[in-house]
């Protein structure tokens, strides 16, 4: 069913605790952790904890959740003290665009200068 945990997803493994993460909020519709491979001093994956593969989809279905997920973009860039000097939120959508990972998710950069466009 829509939105159900998927077995072979390795972000419904971290919501479930099966899959280890540094996870910096979690809210009751989403979970922040740190990027494993971080490309920005501040690189924060910002995923709902229901399974979408990608972040248009969890719109069309659960427009609050997506919602949840860019506050928690912001209070994250809040947290860690990047939102002064701007940061940007990316989802990645589609393996032509770099996206790995078919669980929606938002990654939040920051502490950095950031080019644009985006390569
Ligand atoms: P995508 O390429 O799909 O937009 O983003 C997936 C992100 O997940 C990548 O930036 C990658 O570094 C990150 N990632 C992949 N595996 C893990 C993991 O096991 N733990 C964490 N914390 N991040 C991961
Ligand atoms: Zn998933």
């Amino acid at each position: 069913m829509a939105g159900e945990p998927q077995s072979d997803c390795l972000f419904c493994k971290i919501v479930s605790g099966d899959v280890p993460a540094t996870i910096v909020r979690e809210s009751d519709t989403t979970v922040a952790f740190r990027d494993i491979n971080p490309q920005a001093p501040t690189h924060v994956l910002v995923i709902p904890k229901v399974h979408y593969p990608d972040a248009a989809s969890l719109a069309a279905a659960e427009p609050q959740i997506a919602a949840d997920v860019l506050r928690e973009a912001g209070t994250v860039a809040t947290e860690d003290m990047v939102d002064g000097h701007g940061y940007r939120v990316v989802f990645n959508t589609g393996a032509g665009a770099g996206q790995t990972v078919f669980h929606a998710h938002a990654h939040v950069l920051g502490g950095r200068g950031l080019q644009w466009p985006p390569g």
